[in-house]
């Protein structure tokens, strides 16, 4: 099965396709793309207008005729058509710009835990008509643990929570396989969502989901922090309809996305719960890692920790560390092996 493994991939490609970002690495030159995963469409024509962050741009602010689609929700593929349609560009811009438009090449493509056979399929599907010539799936939880350097193939075990833009990976991981895990609906976007419905809810002003982000972004923070910190919120006022802005506090901002907190805290303790006690017993000693944008929301680690009682690290670099973990297996086909979930071969 692996024998047309010998050697190292050295046009092949490494994708993180996440829900809020596709990262791209191009074996030797490391991650080349990074861009927000949207695609910008015209409907009547159905034509692709722009793809990545000048599509992210557009989002909210389109006419009729053109739409802003992330083709990606909560992990899984959405819209099938325009996922195919965005690896393609990403993949074809690779191509282009380092002069490797010879081969097909392979993709190690990171995906969430507990996708259906179905739902694997449709990532398989979208990478071999987007150009792949074959494709290996890893569970990004491992490809973020590998992408950290940590020993996923060891007798010891390390636990993995990334959080992104749709899900949150939760993962102990042992002998280069996921022991214990949960895939939860509930990371980054929610914590905007929050935001959204405490303004409206709070302050009666509606905001769109870009402002929320960056309001989270700048001020948001999961345990009090050292200097008290407001952002001005500016949105409808869903009285007069008119603009309205206001000061929001951090204190606001906490309380309005506490409950997501509290939610991926009390998924971490239930999959504690649910591994064995060795594994624990090792996870107390070496710590919880996060990885993901959301590991970056300030002082999330130190909640995860109080409540926990285990001490936690955000990994260098937490938002490319799936793509770098890709990165690492393209150059190291006997991890691969011992990694890739079965539908990736053939
Ligand atoms: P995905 O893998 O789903 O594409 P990412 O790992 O790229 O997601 O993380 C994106 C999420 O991280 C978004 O919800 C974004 O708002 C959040 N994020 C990025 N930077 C920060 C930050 N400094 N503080 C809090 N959240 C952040
Ligand atoms: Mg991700």
């Amino acid at each position: 099965m692996f024998n047309k493994l010998i050697g190292r991939f050295s046009h092949d490609l490494g994708i993180d396709l996440g829900t809020k970002n596709t990262l791209v690495y191009f074996a030797d030159k490391g991650i080349i793309i990074n861009e927000p995963s949207v695609v910008a469409i015209n409907k009547r024509t159905h034509e692709i207008l722009e793809v990545g962050e000048s599509a992210k741009k557009m989002i909210g602010k389109t006419p009729g005729h053109i739409e802003a689609i992330k083709p990606l929700v909560d992990g899984i593929i959405s819209d099938f058509e325009v996922t195919e349609k965005m690896l393609k560009y990403f993949i074809n811009k690779v191509q282009s710009e380092n002069f490797s438009l010879i081969a097909r090449p392979r993709v190690v493509i990171g995906i969430p835990l507990d996708l259906t056979e179905v739902e694997k399929k449709a990532v398989e599907d979208a990478a071999q008509s987007a150009g792949a010539r074959k494709v290996f799936l890893i569970e990004e939880a491992m490809a973020a643990a590998i992408g950290a350097r940590l020993p996923v193939t060891e007798a010891t075990a390390t636990m993995m929570v990334d959080i992104g833009g749709g899900t949150t990976e939760i993962a102990v991981i042992s002998l280069g396989g996921v022991v214990t895990w949960k895939s939860l609906k509930a990371a980054g976007n929610e914590f905007d969502q929050n935001i959204i419905d405490y303004v409206r809810e709070e302050f009666n002003i509606l905001i769109g989901e870009q402002l929320a982000e960056s309001i989270k972004i700048s001020i948001g923070s999961a345990v009090p922090l050292d200097a008290p910190q407001e952002i001005e919120v500016r949105g409808r006022d869903l009285v007069t309809g008119l603009p309205k802005a206001l000061m929001a506090s951090d204190k606001q901002i906490r309380e309005a996305m506490s409950r997501t907190v509290v939610k991926i805290i009390d998924n971490i303790k239930t999959i504690l719960e649910t591994t064995p006690p060795e594994l624990v017993s090792d996870i107390y000693e070496r710590g919880l890692y996060l990885s993901g944008g959301g590991a970056l929301l300030r002082g999330l680690d130190k909640a995860i920790s109080a409540a926990t009682r285990i001490p936690v690290k955000i990994v260098d670099d937490p938002l490319s560390c799936v793509a770098r973990g890709t990165g690492i297996l393209l150059a190291n086909p006997e991890l691969l092996e011992k990694v890739v979930l079965p539908n990736g071969g053939d």
